[in-house]
């Protein structure tokens, strides 16, 4: 415990768009001898995920989605590692680093900010066959494997083989999903020019949702235009509809049809993550921390909890459901970690905290070049004009005045020379051509 005189420890754990937000606001706002701020990640950067579907399809270069954070956060500590364990009771997080060694960390004040990971349910095959897309070395991956596939379907006359290399099946049409969907398809389809032997009709592109709606972030009449929009692009979606197995490619669909593929990317729902129930804060039925209106966790003043990994009560539904809890979304996120900053800071000096109140603004998503669809606060736009909103309202908000000014030129790049369509396949296996050369 620090002494009377000793500055605060505030301890963040992850470094996502709750731990760096709330870290940035920390370190403007707080003297060093009134606090230090330590932030643990196992990843040195914070991704701004929404721009994650873009870099898969290469319009902006994976390295610029991200926000170094011993760069941005220049007056915090930065340790990267993973919590392993978070005991309260002693006010101690054990942490381990990527060598594998375990340390504990001690606090006065604890940010509990561990985002989600993908959930994924208990269907054969999935975990073996399928790929997220919440990690910018996923959208790396996605990239690099969609053009892997249709240079070896070039390279093959067996048609069998071909027709399971060319296909691309999607799991989940919310906005993560059906945005990773649509711009990987936007991509493939521009590089078929390329391709003597492939055409966008020999591709088979697929949403598979289990609800009768995608999108459901935004109206539903927006939700229809999307359907119509994607299946204008002969892209096939499945609503009411499951996927019951995926076993060696082999993917057998609620309504009965079958069919092969290499590729099944799952974006169907996040958790929040499982490294919590390593910890003795009080879960709700979902595993998340639960928090009050002010972020902090019940019954634990000095322990604060924000994004995906918490259940903060939505004061704008209070109304309709006194027990609604803000949906996982970077727009609560951001909301989330100012307002958090603001009440710890409060807390610190001795004074009044306040709720965290915001009504969802609705959202905006890019299908593509110069294809959008955008519901904000009642404002409803499809095409050219929700992709434009799309593009100035992410890159309004990706962090840094130099990210941002990255991102913009290399829209203008590949604009004027159009995007880049080359797999680095050799990334996935880097040492291979090393061992060829070292058996031979
Ligand atoms: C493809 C995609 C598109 C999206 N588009 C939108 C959109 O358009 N609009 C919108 O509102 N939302 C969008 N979202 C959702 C939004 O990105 C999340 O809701 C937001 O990132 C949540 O913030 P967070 O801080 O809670 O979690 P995160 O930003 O995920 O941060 C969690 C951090 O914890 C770290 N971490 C994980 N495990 C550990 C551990 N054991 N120890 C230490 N650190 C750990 C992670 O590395 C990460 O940095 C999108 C999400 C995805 C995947």
């Amino acid at each position: 415990m620090a002494g009377k005189s000793d500055p605060t420890r505030i301890l963040i754990l992850g470094g996502g768009y709750v731990g760096m937000y709330t870290a940035l606001r920390l370190q403007s706002k707080l003297g060093r001898r009134e606090a230090s701020v330590t932030v643990v990640d196992p990843q040195p950067h914070m991704t701004y995920q929404p721009f994650l579907p873009e870099a898969a399809a290469g319009n902006v270069e994976p390295r610029h989605v991200v926000a170094p954070l011993r760069r941005v956060l220049k007056r915090c500590h930065v340790l990267t590692a993973r919590v392993t364990e978070v005991n309260h009771e002693k006010r101690s997080v054990t942490v381990e680093d990527a060598e594998g060694i375990s340390s504990d960390l001690g606090y006065d004040v604890l940010v509990v900010a561990l985002g989600s990971v993908s959930r994924l349910l208990p269907i054969p095959g999935l975990a073996e066959q399928g790929i997220g897309l919440k990690t910018v070395g996923e959208a790396i991956y996605l990239r690099n494997h969609v053009l892997a596939k249709m240079d070896a379907a070039a390279n093959t006359t067996d048609p069998e083989l071909r027709k399971r290399l060319l296909n691309f099946t999607f799991v989940g049409g919310g906005y993560a999903g059906t945005e990773a969907l649509a711009e990987l398809e936007d991509m493939a389809r521009y590089a078929t020019r390329y391709y003597e032997s492939i055409s966008r009709e020999d591709m088979s592109w697929s949403l598979i949702e289990a609800a009768g709606r995608i999108m459901p972030e935004v109206s539903e009449k927006m939700g229809v235009y999307t359907v119509k929009a994607l299946e204008e692009r002969g892209i096939k979606v499945y609503l009411n509809t499951f996927l019951k197995s995926v076993e060696n490619g082999h993917a057998v669909l609620s309504d009965g049809t079958e069919f092969d593929t290499d590729t099944l990317v799952w974006n169907a729902g996040v958790k929040a993550n499982p490294v919590l129930k390593n910890s003795d804060l009080p879960l709700d039925e979902r595993g998340r921390v639960k928090a009050t209106s002010h972020l902090r966790v019940e019954g634990h003043p000095e322990v604060w909890a924000a994004g995906d990994c918490s259940a903060v009560p939505d004061l704008s539904k209070a109304e309709e459901d006194p027990n609604a809890t803000c949906a996982p979304s970077a727009q609560h996120a951001v909301r989330q970690a100012n307002q958090l900053a603001k009440n710890l800071i409060a807390a610190l000096r001795g004074r009044k905290t306040e709720a965290y109140h915001h009504r969802y603004a609705g959202s905006v998503a890019g299908l593509g070049l110069y294809k959008g669809v955008a519901d904000v606060y009642g404002f409803k736009a499809k095409g050219f004009l929700a992709w434009f909103m799309h593009r100035t309202y992410h890159v309004s908000k990706m962090p840094t005045f130099n990210r941002k000014a990255r991102i913009v030129i290399d829209w203008t790049l590949a604009f004027l020379f159009r995007r880049e369509v080359v797999s680095m396949g050799q990334i996935q296996n880097p040492r291979a051509d090393f061992k060829r050369a070292a058996s031979s």
